[in-house]
């Protein structure tokens, strides 16, 4: 790949930079790639850029504890405290995370590998990186994630297991691929997972060798599509639905309305059972005809109307202020 570019080696420091995430796919960036191919090519352009949350702030808080460089972290982030000095209540509520974590000798003996270790690889020719949050030598994969709950989520119209719901799955596949491809060993993947709850939850949990297999399946058969976009072969499409596209968004023209939802409509016509408490509609998608631009759209010339545009015209509008 990109046999004329020479590319800086990956470290610690330039990761997460612009010219090293040009070059190789990663986890989130494929996971983007699968949101938003438009929003990605964006972000990677230096176009667009997606704002962190206070929520995953506190995710790399306790990060930052487990790698050691909490204060760095606090140095690079002055926004987490408050004007007396104090670390503002979330963040208070990362502490209260780090101690229960702490307190459980099994989750900290799974984070105890080794940390922020780079791997780098090739899958379907495309070049990808990672970085394994606590790394087992020749045992295991384990990736540390501090979430909301441990409830379903509810995505793509269905509820879902976090797992997939966030594409961790998708990383272990890749992440075990990568030591694969380096090591020779296909290693479990773990994650450590706690909650930001006010008494957070925790569980360590294995993706399942089936699913890892299944989900590098998906990374094989996409991967190469979304790097002929990054080279520019192929445009990237609209998810029309992301905060990009709606901020790019530009009006052709008028909608039948329900090709706004045109699933809803989908399974009318399929007659899936509709719910019965359901009010019931006979709409269905017909091609109805191409609707005019405004300025083609014929006005009606019959006397009522003229008449009462006249009469508009004389009316007088005073606004009080
Ligand atoms: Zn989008």
């Amino acid at each position: 790949m990109s046999g004329l570019v020479k590319i800086s080696p990956l470290s610690q420091e330039n990761y997460y930079t612009q010219e090293l995430s040009k070059h190789y796919q990663s986890v989130s960036q494929f996971k983007n790639f699968m949101e938003c191919e438009a929003r990605t090519m964006a972000e990677l352009s230096g176009e667009f850029t997606r704002e962190s949350t206070t929520a995953m702030l506190i995710g790399s808080y306790v990060d930052a504890w487990f790698e050691g460089t909490l204060e760095a972290f606090k140095a690079e982030h002055p926004e987490i405290f408050l004007k007396n000095g104090g670390l503002k209540a979330d963040f208070v509520q990362a502490e209260t995370i780090i101690q229960r974590i702490s307190a459980d000798a099994n989750f900290m003996q799974y984070m105890s590998g080794e940390k922020q270790v780079i791997f780098t690889g090739t899958i379907e020719n495309v070049p990808f990186k990672g970085k394994l949050d606590s790394y087992h030598a020749g045992r295991c994969i384990v990736d540390l994630k501090v979430m909301r709950d441990f409830e379903p989520v509810w995505k793509h119209g269905r509820k879902q297991h976090f797992i997939e719901a966030w594409g961790y799955d998708i990383q272990g596949a890749v992440y075990q691929e990568l030591v694969y491809q380096k090591t020779g060993e296909k290693l479990p993947f773990i994650i450590c997972a706690v909650t930001k709850e006010k008494v957070p939850d925790l569980e360590i949990m294995e993706i399942p060798q089936e699913r890892l297999d299944e989900c590098l399946a998906l990374v094989i058969e996409k991967a190469p599509d979304f790097q002929k976009i990054k080279t520019g072969e192929v445009m990237p499409e609209r998810c029309g639905k992301c905060d990009f596209c709606k901020a790019t968004k530009k009006l052709s023209g008028v909608i039948d309305y329900r090709k706004l939802m045109p699933d809803l409509y989908k399974s009318m016509n399929q007659n899936q059972n509709p719910d019965q408490n359901q009010p019931v509609s006979v709409a269905e998608i017909v091609d109805i005809p191409e609707i005019p631009e405004f300025s083609e759209i014929p006005e009606k010339k019959h006397k009522k109307h003229k008449k009462h545009k006249k009469s508009k015209k004389r009316r007088k509008i005073v606004i009080k202020i």
